[in-house]
């Protein structure tokens, strides 16, 4: 019998990002997917989902092999206007189309209030 994880074919996220997303997973029960969001320099925020579009978890951010963010985002925390990439990850099985759809308009549709 063997018990290692299928692997996950992914649209979008790189090898880093699928880790970490993996972890949010894990540690969100609720979750039903991961936003992730890429800003400009390189840093990453995310945060879990769950079935209604609502945080499942707290917005993590990283960044790839370092030990913290850069001080660009320890300044701004990631400001909207740096984001150059967004998309969700979902975990299997995916939700419906519909369901989805609407996830990503909540959650990726969001303008900045200011
Ligand atoms: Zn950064």
């Amino acid at each position: 019998m063997t018990t290692h994880k299928k692997p996950v074919v992914n649209r979008n996220a790189e090898v880093g990002e699928q880790a970490m997303i993996e972890a949010i997973l894990e540690g969100s029960p609720e979750g039903i997917g991961v936003a992730v969001i890429r800003l400009d320099c390189g840093c990453r925020k995310m945060a879990a989902v769950d079935k209604d579009g609502e945080p499942a978890s707290k917005i993590i951010m990283y960044r790839d092999q370092a030990e913290s963010i850069c001080p660009q985002c320890q300044k701004d925390n990631g400001d909207f206007m740096r984001v150059t990439e967004q998309f969700i990850y979902w975990a299997t099985p995916e939700p419906a189309m519909t369901t989805k759809a609407a996830i990503e308009a909540k959650v990726l549709g969001m303008q900045p209030s200011a």
